[in-house]
């Protein structure tokens, strides 16, 4: 008699402190003060061809340890380029200067020439889209978790982008479809799965510019080849910047930048990099030994 109720106390209890957690983790946000500002006479971020150019940025979180060291390259409009290097090297850091999370300590992050901080953060984010590491799910159906990348978007819209991002037999594998609870309360999805959601949330957006943070747990390979074509379809025609951990999803890179410790210290295609016998080529030649161990 007695098992039952103290069973459901063991769960009310529970549920109380993962809600006590949760308000600690809104009120640390909302306590956040945010590092960059639009200037007063910030005015639009204008797309043109969408070059994105980092231009000698230099970047540290604190004074002490500086993270980047004069950062320079160019994305050419249309392009995917790939970011490689060890953990720690500064490659999430050029992502968060591009969105301007923060500003670079000197040089500047510009697109179609415009320096990044002298436009609005507003539209400089409504031009880019992220698919990151690890995409945030909402307590509702999967169909509303897909149309958050553009709330106005139609069915038919919805119905293309989930056929671009490869989630089409998952969709259908699910007992009430688009209308399927996920989140918390839901159904949980997997690390590839979460990542196609982001993937057709990025299509329905449309943005000019892709950023693709590749997840470093590794994938099965069957959803590993489902993210990377889906990726292909959604980076077709746009400039894309992709943060790599396995260098072998980024082969087809028009360019490769090669990063350690906040500076770039090689650039080129896989096989000129291969050629180069340098840190590339000595990375490429680990992560091959691994994958036949
Ligand atoms: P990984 O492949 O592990 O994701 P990374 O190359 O993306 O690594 P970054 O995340 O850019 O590396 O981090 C570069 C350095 O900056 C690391 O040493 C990290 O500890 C430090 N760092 C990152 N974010 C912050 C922060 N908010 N405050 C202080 N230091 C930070």
């Amino acid at each position: 008699q007695i098992f039952m109720p103290l069973n459901f106390l063991g769960f009310v209890y529970r549920e109380i402190r993962g809600s006590l957690a949760n308000i600690e983790n809104l009120f640390n946000l909302l306590g956040t003060v945010p590092t960059v500002a639009d200037a007063p006479s910030a005015g639009k971020l204008e797309i043109n061809q969408s070059r994105i150019h980092f231009d000698n940025v230099s970047f540290y979180y604190r004074a002490e340890r500086r993270i980047l060291n004069h950062v320079n390259f160019t994305i050419e409009p249309g392009t995917k380029v790939a970011i490689v290097g060890e953990s720690g090297a500064g490659k999430s850091t050029l992502v968060k200067l591009l969105f301007r999370f923060y500003d670079p300590v000197s040089g500047a992050v510009r697109i179609d020439d415009q320096d990044i901080s002298t436009v609005t953060q507003h539209s400089l984010r409504q031009h880019i889209g992220i698919v990151p590491q690890d995409t945030v799910l909402f307590n509702d159906t999967i169909g509303e978790n897909i149309r958050y990348g553009r709330p106005d978007a139609t069915e038919q819209d919805i119905q293309q982008a989930i056929h671009l991002a490869h989630l089409e037999q998952f969709i259908a594998s699910l007992p009430d479809g688009l209308n399927t609870q996920v989140g918390e309360r839901g159904l949980k999805l997997s690390g590839g799965e979460k990542q196609r959601v982001a993937i057709a949330r990025a299509i329905l957006k449309r943005p000019a510019i892709m950023v693709f943070d590749e997840a470093t747990s590794s994938l099965d390979s069957q959803s590993e080849q489902a993210i990377l074509s889906a990726l292909r379809e959604v980076a077709e025609g746009h400039t894309s910047m992709v943060i790599a951990h396995r260098l072998s999803t980024i082969i087809d890179a028009d360019k490769i930048l090669v990063m350690q410790q906040g500076q770039i210290v090689e650039q080129g295609t896989h096989s000129e990099l291969l050629s180069q016998q340098g840190v590339y080529a000595g990375l490429w030649q680990a992560q091959q030994k691994q994958a036949s161990d």
